[in-house]
């Protein structure tokens, strides 16, 4: 929750869309839409944000043809919305059609990376997808004048500029000036693919991109800049005299106008672990994370009854959540359906039986895992906290998971950890990583406690490759943990080399996420 502001509505050239004006904004819109379902949580959409920023600038222009937006996620009052357009990882990007009138969760970007270079293309590439009749009427044709018609548009009289931009096949050069220069008036754009030797020798075009230009009072000629970039034939053909701004009547600009909430600083110790943490995560884990999935069948259902399990028997904290994840765990183990929508278990887990003495906060509050803004920490903090405390539950509480099928079995809540973040995890960066680095060891695994010790290391491995990253929060810093301070125990010197006591991080370990340290307060 909170007001994680990746994108500033006004600040920022991104559209910044919410519950409340996506549907509007892109239903029977004039112009196409590229809108990016992030998460503010997600260290790789953090990463991210500036590319985008960047690439909505570089479009600014073509706003009235197709759009840069964003909507996050993780905001409460977008969790509806994201679900109804099936959002399960993030980023998730999605075009919408200009003019499209039934109900649609948009297309997915499927380009070869994410770099502003290759969107932009994408983005050209989708505005040229539409038909005629549905293209945004404020985009000019992107299509290459055909051969038969450029010797009469180039004997053009002239009355407004018209400039023909010679270029090779597959140049995006002529589309993106066609599309810079949508708010100018009195200037059209039109590109042309290299045409005969003859007629470029005619014209005096000795390299590719070339630019012609005729002028309102019939005269002509090829275009000098000083480098044949897109930006250099933007900026001539804007500054022509007589090429002026439109006046754009562009649809209201998106509102949202809440300022960051104050968001309240709870005093906390580093060295406890606090219920409200786990609690606020397991609700955003069943709320949010499992419901952008609408039903669920076969792996996946495995997956989520055998997480569930491992929850019910190992969660700690407040009877009225153990007592809800044991009523879920039944629930799933009496189904005999082989696929369930995931609304039935949100009437569980939002008590809509009213089964006495069953409860789970439906509202965040971190304590352990506040940031120092309101987009770090959260959520990913409280999910690594809850898998260190379910490996350690189940060493120091084995006969917990008697009778569940994951008795004796010292792989199970690893195993159980790795299909969850593969299968659901909403940051796909983060779940690859996980999964690559349990695909390359998680086998070594052969007791209870190299469960514990192993997610330790891997997590501090995770740790030194997030070091300096945009979503590390400068109050707290990603080093080797626990630090000196929170174990002195832990650390030593072999021969004037740090290095860890081993048994030492798994007493530790033990400590930290065993029940002495958690602590209710804050859980209200
Ligand atoms: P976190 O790393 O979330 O740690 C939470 C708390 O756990 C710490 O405050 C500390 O009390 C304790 N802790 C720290 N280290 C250890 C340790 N070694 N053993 C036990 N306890 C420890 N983000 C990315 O950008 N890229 C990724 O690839 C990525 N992969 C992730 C994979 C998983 C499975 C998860 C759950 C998260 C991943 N994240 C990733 C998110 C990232 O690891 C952090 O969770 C996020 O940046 C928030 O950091 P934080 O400062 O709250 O500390």
């Amino acid at each position: 929750g909170g007001a994680a502001q990746l994108y500033r509505a006004g600040e920022d050239a991104v559209w910044v869309l919410d519950s409340g004006s996506l549907r509007g904004a892109t239903a029977n819109s004039s112009a196409a839409w590229l809108v990016q379902f992030y998460s503010s949580w997600c260290g790789h959409c953090i990463g991210y944000a500036p590319t985008w920023r960047a690439l909505a600038g570089d479009v600014r222009d073509w706003a009235a043809a197709i759009r840069v937006a964003a909507l996050d996620c993780a905001e409460e009052r977008n969790h509806e919305v994201c679900r109804a357009y099936d959002v399960r990882f993030y980023p998730t990007f999605r075009y919408f059609k200009a003019f499209t009138k039934d109900f649609t969760t948009g297309e997915n970007y499927k380009g070869p990376d994410r770099e502003l270079q290759t969107v932009r293309r994408a983005m050209i590439d989708f505005l040229q997808n539409h038909t005629d009749e549905n293209r945004p009427p404020a985009c000019p044709s992107l299509d290459p004048v055909r051969p038969s018609d450029l010797r009469s548009l180039l004997d053009t009289r002239g009355g407004r500029y018209v400039a023909v931009l010679f270029e090779s096949e597959g140049s995006y050069l002529g589309r993106e000036v066609v599309l810079d220069l949508i708010p100018y008036e009195n200037v059209s754009v039109k590109r042309a693919l290299s045409p005969d030797g003859a007629l470029l020798e005619k014209l005096g075009v000795s390299s590719l991109p070339a630019c012609y230009l005729i002028y309102p009072n019939g005269s002509r000629g090829m275009v000098t800049v000083g480098k044949p970039l897109r930006s250099f034939f933007s900026s001539y053909l804007k500054s022509l005299p007589d090429v002026r701004k439109k006046s754009l009547s562009l649809p209201e600009k998106a509102t949202i106008e809440e300022g960051p909430e104050a968001v309240v600083w709870r005093e906390f110790d580093r060295s406890k672990l606090y219920t409200a943490d786990l609690e606020s995560g397991l609700h955003l884990l069943l709320r949010v994370e499992l419901a952008a999935h609408k039903s669920l069948a076969g792996a996946e259902l495995q997956t989520l009854k055998d997480f569930v399990t491992i929850l019910a028997k190992l969660f700690p904290g407040r009877p009225p959540v153990r007592k809800l994840l044991e009523t879920l765990r039944e629930w799933l183990a009496s189904l005999p359906l082989d696929r369930i929508p995931y609304n039935a278990v949100l009437d569980l887990v939002d008590n809509k039986m009213r089964i006495s003495g069953i409860f789970l906060t439906n509202h965040v509050k971190w304590v352990g895992c506040q940031g120092s803004r309101a987009e770090l920490r959260g959520y990913p903090c409280s999910l690594w906290k809850l898998f260190h405390t379910l490996t350690v539950r189940a060493g120091t509480r084995p006969e917990a998971l008697d009778g569940t099928g994951f008795a004796g079995a010292p792989q199970a809540v690893l195993q159980a950890v790795r299909r969850y973040v593969r299968a659901f995890f909403g940051c796909r960066q983060c779940a690859e990583h996980f999964e690559e680095m349990a695909h390359d060891s998680m086998d070594s695994v052969k007791t209870a406690d190299q469960a514990v010790l192993w997610l330790w290391k891997k997590h501090n491995l995770v740790n030194s490759r997030l070091a300096g990253h945009p979503s590390e929060d400068p109050r707290f810093p990603k080093v080797p943990w626990p630090t000196p301070d929170l174990c002195p125990a832990c650390h030593e010197e072999v021969k004037g080399l740090a290095s860890w006591n081993e048994g030492q991080v798994l007493l530790f370990l033990k400590r930290h996420y065993g029940s002495d340290s958690l602590v209710d307060t804050y859980a209200e």
